[in-house]
């Protein structure tokens, strides 16, 4: 057993090219049999890259307004209080929503896959309901 605890005093970390916009992640749990826990803070309008999960992927939505969308066009809004699921494979991103900034802890399992990032005019079909 192994208890992870709260903030650690390192700087949260501002991650790169596989996202849009600015974003931070603070791992929560760090890999655990393929488990990897992940408070992400998105500024308004920032999102991933469209990508995959190995094995899937929960979502907690902490605060704040923001979007998944599946590549197949369904998008759903997220807001403080939301859990989604991403099943294994499934291509998607998530982000926040041009008005608001977007925190939610990730649960990913297995590997994640990246492909290209989210082009404004995808961005905006998920506000439009996809
Ligand atoms: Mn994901």
């Amino acid at each position: 057993m192994r208890i992870s605890r709260g903030r650690n005093g390192a700087p949260s970390e501002e991650r790169g090219p596989t996202f849009s916009g600015r974003v931070w992640a603070d791992p929560v749990l760090p890999g655990a049999d393929g488990v990897v826990v992940n408070d992400v803070f998105f500024e308004p309008g920032a999102r991933t890259n469209w990508h995959t999960h190995e094995v899937g992927q929960v979502l907690l939505v902490l605060a704040g307004e923001g979007w998944v969308q599946s590549r197949d066009g369904t998008g759903f809004p997220l807001t403080a209080g939301d859990t989604a699921h991403i099943p294994a494979g499934e291509e998607h991103w998530h982000g926040a929503s041009p008005g608001s900034y977007l925190l939610h802890r990730a649960v990913s399992i297995g590997q994640t896959g990246w492909l290209e990032a989210v082009s404004d005019d995808d961005y905006r079909a998920a506000d439009a309901g996809g």
